[in-house]
């Protein structure tokens, strides 16, 4: 990590509203506190596309009526006649999806479970991602396990799905296609097709039935940590890519493939709104109009309904406060009535649980509203008791079961699934020569070259010269992790090396060999520091992977990771011209970095065919030329999340469709460097660590004594401190803090070098808040706040974490200013600091409201 307040980017004072005004530390004078910060201009209020008809109604005359694809009468006499002889045990199974992680084969025969998931860590065996061999074992025991009819009248075959979305990337040896926010800069639908094709192809091969893919997210605040989920922020392009990607998928419905050898079960995702949440905050609320909810969020359905989607994937977002997978009147009025819909709705990873009044393990309002098949990776067995409780007491009805029931057995009979046989025996299967087949990695390679777009060439340094001296540098050069981004081997994706690539090419590796092979010469220096001469520096770099929440930020500056770029203006001093390849989730705000470029280049995540760079870098035969143009407007300032362009004035620094080519010959001017982020630097959130991240500016800093170390990944310790990933409301959103001696103490800080002002909050009474557990028995550690780096200014008080599961702890901000605090000043809002032996959960920190009125100063 790099000390961004030292780098050259400067603050201003507009920015966003928010509650906590930080100055950078060193800087004199508190004029701008929160509450003089100035409230965002009229201009910048959305405008709604068009005035709505109610604005928390659904009303699905307004939604496109869709031909529903015709049923198969064929099939649905066949369905008929299963379900006559299946028991309602049987049909309580079939709605149930649950994650290999902890499903068996036996589990799968027992409960006659409808379907099998394999999260983005939970491959067979001990790591998140494995190879053909395993992968297709394991498909075929639960195949083999599902049709077992003992005790039954009729066996129904189970299906096997993966998050294949951007290629089949939980396999070794698969090819890694671009993600979606670079195909959707290629514009080019056939393509789309190819990589569908392919990618269903290689899933073949491991066994695998159904992919939860396409997503059709229309990303509207580049903050999401799933922006280059999606497409492009333009509906259009997404609506042009929904059908092709799905064709690629299943094949085309009516011609004689459908859905044959080769093919897969395809899954849209996430009905609906999943791109509109507030502040793009992952799993959030949308709080949008219905026009706007349909125009531009449904766009992709329109079209990939049509196509034949067997599947749709409800989302975790909710709309208008609504949680989609308890809403009744999206999932079933307007998706399955209106649009036609007639595959079945599957949730997300626990998504029902989110609904209120659900658990985890109870939610037949989720069934109710519309999921067919929920989602319910740990918590399946739960869930099937309540689920058949629900129907044998009538909270579900017979009707409604067998109304979902129909849908699954639909699309199972449709996919072929019943006559293919045992995963083993199909076409492909285990023959892993099929995978990254010569043709399959050009189409990979070209998706790479088609993504790029040029944003700044100037004096045409673009195309280099193949012959020359090349300077390479970055820590994306030799990385087809940060390449690849998330959902890529791992659901993180991040830090996995080299070798667990093996049909792949780092960029690295596509730049040596064209320049070698025109008798040039590569000098690769990971940070810069080399001292011989180069002709040019290509440099490439940009954000470390992340997927979901977990790549949620607080606003788009970038912050270098694992490259200094402070050393591409040294470079360039140095005489020799600089290309940018910046590889990234999201347009993000680099405008540091591009003065300090020649050419940039945005890259996206271009997955691993490497070679794809260098093809377009030094225009190899037959003479490549960029084509790419941007599926997102890139922002101006680092504050300009949100996308609208309704809203005037409306100035990003690129716009949607731009990308230069190498005939332009447009000189970019320099760029302001002011990123829009405050000097008092205002943030939107009174959060210090969330969702398995510190919200930036805030990192952990681990310390004793006078030691510390910064924790940017986990596992990691200091001394006997372990500190790893543990489990609150989602999979690793919050930290274990084990210790098995009895030595100490060693603390945990969230700490930046910025200073915030709390008093205002303090005098409003507001709480330090945060969750944990003690896993063994109540344990007393200390709850600090001081003012950074100098530890004289701490200050504590006691807690005992109870041993009695999660829950919150509260702190009044009051006591710590009781105890000598100087709340104008806080550089460290929180400090956990414990010795001897323990075991405790730790996560959500942050500020709230006090709830009663008492000021809190220790517990019990
Ligand atoms: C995510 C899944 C992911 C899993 C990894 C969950 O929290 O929602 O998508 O596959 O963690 O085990
Ligand atoms: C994600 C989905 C994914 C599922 C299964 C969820 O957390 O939101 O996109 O398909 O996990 O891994």
């Amino acid at each position: 990590m790099f000390d961004t307040s030292s780098r050259r980017r400067l603050l201003t004072s507009s920015a966003l509203g928010g509650l906590l005004a930080l100055s950078a530390l060193g800087a004199t004078g508190c004029a701008d506190r929160a509450s003089d910060a100035p409230t965002p201009a009229a201009d910048t209020a959305p405008t709604p596309v068009t005035a709505d008809v109610a604005a928390d109604s659904v009303n699905p005359e307004t939604w496109p009526a869709l031909a529903p694809q015709p049923l198969d009468p064929a099939i649905e006499e066949r369905v008929t006649q299963i379900m006559t002889k299946m028991t309602l045990e049987q049909k309580v199974g079939q709605v149930i999806q649950g994650d290999s992680g902890t499903v068996t084969p036996e589990d799968v025969k027992t409960y006659r479970l409808g379907s099998v998931l394999s999260g983005g860590n939970s491959a067979p065996g001990p790591l998140p991602y494995t190879d053909t061999a395993t992968w297709l074992a394991a498909a075929d025991a639960y195949f083999e396990a599902s049709l077992d009819d003992e005790g039954v009248e009729i066996a129904i075959p189970v299906i096997w799905g993966i998050d294949a979305v951007h290629g089949h990337t939980n396999l070794t040896g698969a090819i890694v296609f671009p993600h979606n926010i670079g195909l959707g800069a290629a514009r080019n639908p056939d393509l789309i097709e190819e990589i569908a094709r392919i990618t269903a192809h290689e899933l073949t091969v491991s066994g695998h039935d159904w992919t939860f893919a396409p997503t059709l997210a229309v990303p509207q605040n580049d903050r999401w940590g799933r922006t280059y989920e999606g497409f492009s922020e333009d509906p259009d392009i997404v609506a042009a890519y929904g059908d092709r990607i799905v064709y690629g998928l299943q094949g085309r419905p009516g011609d004689d493939g459908f859905m044959g050898a080769g093919r897969v079960i395809s899954s849209a995702k996430h009905f609906l709104g999943d791109g509109g949440t507030e502040d793009g905050v992952d799993q959030g609320d949308t709080n949008i109009s219905e026009t706007e909810l349909r125009e531009i969020h449904g766009a992709g359905y329109y079209t990939s309904i049509p196509a034949g989607v067997q599947t749709v994937m409800a989302s975790f977002n909710s709309w208008q406060m609504r949680k989609l997978h308890g809403d009744k009147e999206l999932l079933t009025d307007v998706l399955k009535d209106r649009l036609g819909f007639n595959g079945f709705v599957v949730g997300d990873w626990n998504g029902h649980g989110q609904v209120p009044g659900c658990t985890n393990t109870d939610c037949p309002q989720s069934f109710n509203a519309g999921v067919d098949m929920y989602m319910a990776p740990d918590s399946w067995k739960g869930l099937y008791d309540s689920t058949l409780r629900h129907v044998q007491e009538g909270t579900i009805t017979m009707e409604r079961l067998d109304d979902a029931v129909r849908r699954i057995l639909r699309v199972k009979i449709a996919s072929g699934i019943f006559e293919k046989g045992k995963p083993s025996t199909r076409p492909n299967a285990g023959d892993v020569a099929q995978l990254a087949l010569p043709a399959h990695r050009a189409i990979a390679r070209q998706a790479v070259r088609e993504s790029m777009v040029l944003l700044k060439n100037n004096d045409g340094l673009l195309p280099l010269e193949a012959g020359a001296t090349v300077m390479v540098v970055g820590d994306g050069a030799d990385s087809l992790s940060k390449a690849s981004g998330g959902w890529t081997l791992s659901w993180q994706g991040r830090g996995i090396a080299n070798s667990e690539f093996p049909n792949g090419q780092t960029i690295l590796s596509g730049i040596t060999e064209v320049v070698e092979a025109a008798g040039g010469t590569v000098i690769h220096s990971p940070d810069g520091s080399a001292t011989e001469a180069a002709d040019v520096v290509i440099a490439i770099y940009g954000e470390d992977p992340y997927a979901e929440f977990q790549g949620d930020v607080p606003h788009l500056d970038f912050a270098p990771n694992g490259f200094d770029t402070e050393t591409l203006g040294e470079l360039k001093e140095k005489g020799m011209p600089v290309v940018s390849v910046f590889l990234s989730g999201r347009p993000l705000w680099a405008n540091p970095e591009m003065n300090d470029s020649d050419a940039f280049i945005a890259a996206w995540l271009p997955g691993s065919e490497g070679g794809g760079i260098a093809d377009l870098l030094f225009q190899t035969d037959p003479g490549y030329d960029f084509t790419g143009k941007l599926s997102y407007s890139w922002p101006a300032k680092a504050t300009d999340a949100q996308i609208d362009p309704k809203r005037a004035p409306y100035a990003p620094l690129f716009a949607l469709g731009y990308g230069l080519t190498y005939g332009d010959t447009t000189q970019v001017a320099a760029f302001s460097e002011e990123s829009g982020l405050s000097e008092a630097y205002v943030i939107s959130s009174n959060v210090f660590y969330e969702r398995g991240e510190a919200v930036s500016p805030w990192t952990i800093l681990l310390t004793e004594a006078e030691f510390s170390k910064t924790a940017d990944s986990f596992p990691t310790s200091i001394s006997d401190l372990i500190i790893s990933r543990a489990d609150h409301l989602a999979q690793e959103d919050g930290l274990r803090l084990s210790r098995a001696a009895d030595t100490g103490p060693q603390e945990l800080r969230l700490t930046a070098p910025v200073q915030m002002d709390l008093t205002r909050q303090s005098n409003g009474a507001m709480e330090m808040v945060f969750a944990a557990t003690s896993f063994t028995g109540p344990k007393e550690v200390q709850i600090g706040m001081g003012c950074g780096e100098d530890r004289t200014c701490d200050q504590y008080v006691p807690m005992t974490i109870s041993a009695d599961g999660w829950a919150d702890y509260r702190v009044s901000l009051s006591c710590f200013a009781d105890l000598g605090a100087d709340l104008s000043t806080v550089g460290t809002p929180f400090i956990i600091s414990s010795q001897g032996v323990m075991d405790l959960g730790l996560s959500h920190v942050r500020l709230e409201e006090d709830e009663d009125g008492q000021a809190n100063c220790a517990n019990g």
